[in-house]
């Protein structure tokens, strides 16, 4: 028996990336799987590719959320997966000194915001069973600070935080609904092909930003689905508040070199 099956599982920021890769590992697993995305297009692609719903979601609205839980009150696993780093647009400035108030909103509206309604959906509609997996994407970021990307390091460590709240709360009422925290590392999926941009100095760009990674490579996005996987699975039914850390060694510490 594949280890989801007959779970119902929601996604944010399922276009593409992280969320359609754990998209697919639930699939994959036996879950059925509601694909959400701000991006009604690519969503709806990636969705009918990996043949099941998609549904219209910002995660910042709290009007796209009172939605979705009219049209799906009842799951069993959500992940918060979308985010963003705030450079989508170009490259501003995201340090302490001189981030503007209204780019250091935005970033918190989706990752922060966005976790905080997701989790209360999630809540909402887990309750009735009593049971249930939520998983929050965090980051490594959200772990240690980040000088250039105040805003982005600060939302995820918001999200590891609360995620941690979250599973206080619903252990408190005596409900087996748990919820986790995931910290990748750097994944290669678009929110990075874009900083690293084309040929010519591509090969070399990637080799910098790796270059503190003791594994010395990107990770994959089904990697991170794989921890996904275990966390909205019931083989996890004792984690509730953890946090797992998937950066090739990053965070591990600095590596001695001979
Ligand atoms: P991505 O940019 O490739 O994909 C993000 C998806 O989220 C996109 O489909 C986008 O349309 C969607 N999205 C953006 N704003 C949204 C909104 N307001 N409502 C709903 N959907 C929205 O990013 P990714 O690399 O797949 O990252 C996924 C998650 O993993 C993010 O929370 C990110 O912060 C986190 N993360 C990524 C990395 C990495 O190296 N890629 C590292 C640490 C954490």
């Amino acid at each position: 028996m594949p280890g989801l099956s007959g779970k119902r599982c929601v996604v944010t920021g399922a276009a593409r990336g992280i969320g359609a890769a754990i998209a697919q590992a639930f699939v994959n697993e036996g879950a059925s799987v509601i694909a959400t995305d701000i991006d009604a297009a690519l969503g709806r692609e990636t969705a009918d590719r990996l043949a099941m719903p998609f549904h219209h979601l910002d995660v910042a609205s709290e009007g796209d959320w009172a939605a979705l839980a009219l049209r799906f009150p009842e799951v069993d696993v959500v992940v918060n997966n979308a985010g963003i780093t705030g450079f989508e647009a170009g490259a501003v400035a995201h340090d302490p000194e001189h981030a503007a108030l209204d780019d250091w909103r935005a970033v918190m509206a989706v990752n922060l915001d966005g976790v905080f309604l997701g989790c209360r959906y999630a809540i909402g509609a887990m309750k009735r069973s009593g049971a249930g997996s939520i998983i929050n994407i965090s980051s490594r970021s959200g772990q240690v600070g980040t000088p250039r990307a105040a805003a982005y390091a600060a939302s995820k460590a918001g999200v590891r935080n609360h995620t941690k709240t979250v599973a206080l709360y619903c252990a408190e009422q005596g409900w087996r609904i748990r919820c986790n925290s995931i910290h990748p590392g750097a994944i290669l999926t678009p929110m990075w092909e874009a900083l690293l941009g084309d040929e010519p100095g591509r090969a070399e760009r990637m080799a910098a930003f790796v270059a503190d990674t003791p594994l010395q490579r990107f990770g994959k996005p089904c990697e991170v689905a794989a921890i996904a996987v275990l966390l909205a699975s019931d083989d996890a039914a004792y984690m509730t508040g953890s946090e797992i850390t998937i950066d090739g060694g990053l965070l591990a510490g600095s590596a001695v070199r001979p």
